[in-house]
């Protein structure tokens, strides 16, 4: 124990001497503008990002994807594989694994950066993704680095899976993401972490979208009101009716979002539409809320109400698995005379996914910092050495 308490005050040292070259890196990340719909965009950061893992001595191998960015599924063998395993890598198994999940690509479009450039101001580097998450991405490979440096190395095989569509739903990555966790023990995941003390994500809610569409009848507003049926009133009753299925005390919101409908201020609306943003703490919920969607009926006379359900990502359950891997993390940070907490949020990330198939999934591992998806995006850089070397001591302990 003594040991393993000289190891994480030695990797915080390490890390923080790094703090400057993180920065750097992720300057130049951030300037590699990587919106999800832009497939050469997050390709040209895919192959950045792979770079820095080849420059590593790590296994790099793209996934191809044809409509969405390319995929990077990033090796680093256990040591003791080298040493003890069978020489056609048969004897990985029985190392285990760990799966490191981050994402490639960010919410801001083309451009951006001209807007809000990259700068460090104020102890802090602002700019397009830093915190969501390319901050991530930087702490991890200053993790190996740090790692390397006083002799450590992870216990088990690592998988580090850089995906293109997290911001999108992940829905030509979900796949890989899932057949990885279910060779894994245990997922860390890069989002951001939570508040100015970078507390851990160990309960999200599941996500899910729907769309209304209601189809009326066009009339003369004025002349013959009468003769139509008004889309708009009926997707009025319609959101009302969502509005009831919102259970604060269960953890389920459902709210309209996006709303449009009708073509002219004189005529009665024909259609509307309406995008629905679902949220539920318990997989157990998800089935009913769809059912209670699907069965929406029209209310007024001659409307039609059409329901389409998306994807559902499912919630991350404060499991015992998960609790066992935070107290993993708050034990290495209390050796580094830090303390760690957690929390519970709103916001899905592609860790629900693991966490749903009952693999141990700790969230929020990224940088600390603030405003993601907005203008005031940054990370803490004086966090960095810190967060870089929580990351180390799990790749080391787990
Ligand atoms: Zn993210």
């Amino acid at each position: 124990m003594s040991e393993q308490t000289l190891g994480m005050r030695d990797l915080l040292r390490e890390a923080r001497r790094r703090e400057r070259e993180m920065v750097r890196l992720l300057g130049r990340f951030v300037r590699c503008e990587s919106p999800s719909g832009d497939k050469a965009a997050v390709d040209r950061f895919g192959a950045m990002v792979a770079r820095e893992w080849r420059r590593r001595g790590a296994v790099v191998k793209i996934l191809r994807q044809r409509l969405r960015g390319d995929h990077l599924r990033v090796e680093m063998a256990a040591e003791a594989r080298r040493e003890f395993g069978r020489r056609d890598g048969s004897g990985d198994r029985d190392y285990g694994q760990i799966l490191v999940l981050g994402h490639l690509d960010t919410v801001y479009p083309i451009g951006t950066i001209a807007k809000m450039p990259f700068r460090v101001r104020g102890g802090r580097a602002w700019g397009p993704g830093t915190f969501d998450m390319k901050g991530g991405l930087v702490l991890v490979l200053a993790a190996v680095d740090a790692l390397r440096a006083v002799g450590m190395r992870p216990r088990k095989r690592v998988v580090f899976l850089w995906t293109s569509d997290e911001e999108i739903g992940s829905e030509t990555s979900r796949r890989v993401i899932e057949s990885e966790a279910r060779r894994s023990d245990a997922v860390l995941v890069l989002e951001p972490s939570l508040g100015r003390e970078g507390r851990l994500k160990t309960e999200r809610k599941g996500v899910g979208g729907a769309e209304i569409i209601v189809t009326g009848r066009a009339a003369h507003a004025g002349i013959e009101p009468e003769k139509g049926v008004n889309a708009v009133h009926e997707m009025a009753l319609q959101i009302a009716r969502l509005m009831k299925m919102n259970d604060r005390a269960r953890g389920i919101t459902v709210q309209a979002t996006v709303v449009e409908g009708g073509t002219a201020a004189n005529v009665v609306p024909e259609r509307a539409r309406a995008a629905v943003d679902i949220r539920f703490a318990r997989v157990a919920d998800a089935g009913r809320i769809e059912r209670e969607l699907r069965g929406l009926r029209p209310i007024l006379r001659g409307a039609r109400v059409e329901v389409r359900v998306g994807g559902m990502r499912p919630p991350l359950e404060r499991s015992a698995g998960v609790r066992e891997l935070f107290g993993v993390a708050r034990g290495l940070m209390k050796e580094m005379g830090l303390s760690l907490g957690e929390a519970a949020t709103g916001g899905g990330s592609d860790g629900n996914f693991t966490a749903a198939l009952g693999v141990p999934t700790l969230d929020g591992l990224g940088a600390v910092g603030d405003g993601a998806h907005s203008l005031r995006e940054h990370v803490v850089v004086r966090e960095m050495g810190v967060r870089a070397a929580l990351l180390a001591g799990l790749l080391a302990a787990l």
